[in-house]
């Protein structure tokens, strides 16, 4: 069975970002993918979805896409992504409200803001809603692969967000991006990452921008790494840089944290979690 691995494809919050001070932790916007089970799991498909064709470690005849919520910087991969124009390809999307995806893609796409329509798309697609039972993405026709389910959790951001729970054999990760816990979902996102191995979190603000940015629906770095480290997950990533924040500020940050956090770092763009 081959091994199982996180890739972080984007890291970047709010906006891509690209130059030399933005080279080591990556300017593509939230991307990230889970070879495990046999089966390839995206959470978000910003910019960083470009960089799925030279990171995906085969070619796997469906994906599935899972979507926090509907902010550009989580969908702005999608009109020049190749796998929409693979007629082989079957892309199995997943939010909270599944059948508005189509209407968010054909938003997105309409003139005069992009030169085609979803109709372009090429690959076979579909489009589910997921809540708190854990869906199975693999079933028992995919035998000798451990079973993979993901299961969704609500969080604070405006417009609404959900974050990710994965689960496979005796694995497990969580994708929580745009969430605000000092608003009152820090504990129940301790818990839905409970002992996880890797607790991928939302830490665009140093304290100072929290108090500036109160109500965009992100939390300080600070914040979550105690929520990483309450919840007693194996690894801590924190993700969805600010694009004001260059390599070397995240640095800088990084190794303030890692003096007594040695677990929890900031993903980088291209990064690999054998898992
Ligand atoms: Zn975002
Ligand atoms: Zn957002």
């Amino acid at each position: 069975m081959e091994k199982n691995q996180v890739t972080i494809l984007g890291a970047r919050g709010s906006i891509p970002v690209s130059g030399n001070g933005y080279k080591t932790y990556g300017g593509a916007t939230s991307c990230v993918l889970l070879e495990a089970a046999g089966e390839a799991v995206l959470f978000d498909a910003g910019s960083g979805l470009l960089n799925l064709p030279q990171h995906v470690r085969k070619e796997y005849k469906r994906i599935h896409i899972f979507l926090s919520h509907f902010h550009l910087d989580h969908l702005m991969g999608i009109p020049m992504s190749q796998m929409m124009y693979n007629p082989a390809a079957e892309l199995i999307f997943y939010a909270e409200d599944g059948e508005q995806i189509p209407e968010v893609f054909r938003q997105m796409m309409a003139e005069p803001l992009w030169p085609v329509g979803p109709d372009s798309f090429r690959a076979k697609q579909s489009f589910r809603s997921i809540g708190m039972s854990p869906v199975a993405l693999n079933g028992a026709a995919d035998a000798g692969e451990q079973s993979l389910t993901v299961t969704a959790a609500p969080v604070t951001h405006p417009g609404g967000a959900i974050a990710f729970r994965a689960d496979w054999g005796t694995h497990s990760m969580v994708y929580a991006t745009d969430c605000d816990p000092d608003e009152g979902t820090g504990r129940s996102l301790e818990r839905f990452a409970a002992d996880t191995d890797l607790f991928i979190l939302d830490a665009q603000y140093t304290d100072e921008e929290y108090e500036k940015c109160r109500g965009f629906g992100h939390p300080s770095m600070r914040t979550s790494a105690q929520i990483i480290a309450a919840s007693g997950a194996g690894q801590g990533l924190l993700f969805h840089h600010s694009p004001s924040h260059t390599d070397a500020q995240l640095g800088t940050f990084e190794q303030r944290l890692q003096q007594y956090r040695k677990n929890i770092s900031f993903a980088r763009e291209g990064e690999i979690i054998a898992l």
